[in-house]
């Protein structure tokens, strides 16, 4: 018995010299209708298996073909009669194949119960994401250090247009927490590294003592916060506002006109202390921070001027005294 889930399967079927369809033990046939073309079910019958008979006489004279209209009532009340008792049979068929396997039910889509069927896919893509959604480790420590803080805003911050993918790289994982700090080289290998700082050999390396409150980091970043305020015109409040603003940077969508340049200066902010830190461990040099980072910044800047002028002139020299640019050549003013 062929597959049927449903009265439109049947219909598919062809009606003449189909084992399904037997009357008195023998297949239909019928050259009146295989001449006409005349071969499936939903040719010849409606969904209320009654017969389109005048259809079928229409055709047959379209088609100039020779027949008798009864005997192609009787023709077609044979079929009629073994499609419907197909049909009753396989309604008593407990076969897996009569199961309807159409999804049916309500789905609440915005405390609206919706038939599944109407859900775009969209709409599912988003269930989806929330169920498999997991709030990153990150967020609940860094609103353990700075109670208040919207955590979430760190992903919508820093970085740019005008920030390298290796400074990018290293914002990221800032955000994510994920820094081999001396506390944690300490503990993969206890012989080769120190819990203390290299810089200072005063404290424990955690992630906020290397990126915050290293005395040496502390002085860099005061000059670079005095610079910003005076140059950029921008002064953010409190101490913790200019914590996070080092460690994460503006939010990109800020309506502050030096957004570009504010936290192009703040990456390189965070990646010179970082490679510094990193030549005191790995190297054993001591750097000065702010040197270096003037040295990398101006070599940024230059290299986006010549590369992109009018971008560069567009959203980086906006008006600000941090540095000046003078036939060709840039200066920095800190
Ligand atoms: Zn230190």
């Amino acid at each position: 018995m062929p597959i049927c889930r449903n009265k439109e399967d049947v219909f598919r079927l062809p009606f003449l010299k189909n084992p399904c369809f037997l009357h008195k033990g023998k297949t239909i046939t019928s050259s009146h209708l295989m001449e006409a073309g005349l071969l499936w079910i939903r040719d010849i019958m409606n969904d209320d298996f009654s017969v389109k008979l005048d259809f079928i006489f229409g055709v047959l004279k379209n088609k100039n073909i020779n027949f008798r209209k009864c005997s192609i009532r009787s023709i077609t009340e044979k079929i009629k009669n073994t499609v419907t008792l197909f049909w009753e049979r396989i309604m008593q068929t407990k076969d897996i194949s009569m199961q309807n396997d159409d999804l049916n039910f309500l789905l609440c889509q915005n405390n609206n119960p919706v038939p599944v069927q109407e859900i775009k896919t969209k709409a599912w893509y988003k269930l989806l994401i929330a169920e498999i959604k997991r709030t990153p480790t990150t967020e609940k420590i860094w609103a353990q250090i700075f109670p208040g803080f919207n955590t979430k805003s760190i992903w919508t911050s820093g970085g740019g247009l005008f920030t390298p993918p290796t400074l990018q790289h290293l914002d990221f994982k800032i955000k994510h927490r994920r820094i081999f700090t001396g506390i944690v080289l300490h503990q993969i290998n206890k012989g080769k590294y120190e819990r203390k700082c290299k810089k200072c050999n005063e404290q424990d390396e955690d992630l906020e003592h290397l990126f915050l409150d290293c005395s040496l980091v502390r002085a860099f970043y005061s000059t670079i916060r005095r610079t910003i305020q005076s140059a950029c015109n921008f002064h953010c409040g409190s101490d913790t506002k200019w914590t996070l603003l080092f460690l994460f940077g503006l939010k990109k969508n800020s309506a502050h006109q030096h957004t570009h340049i504010i936290n192009t200066i703040l990456s390189y902010t965070r990646f010179s202390v970082w490679t510094v830190r990193n030549y005191a461990l790995y190297e054993n040099r001591t750097l000065s921070l702010l040197p270096f980072f003037k040295t990398l910044f101006l070599n940024h800047l230059k290299n986006c001027f010549f590369a992109i002028p009018d971008t560069f002139n567009q959203l980086l020299n906006t008006g600000h005294t941090l540095f000046t640019v003078h036939q060709n050549n840039i200066t920095l003013n800190l």
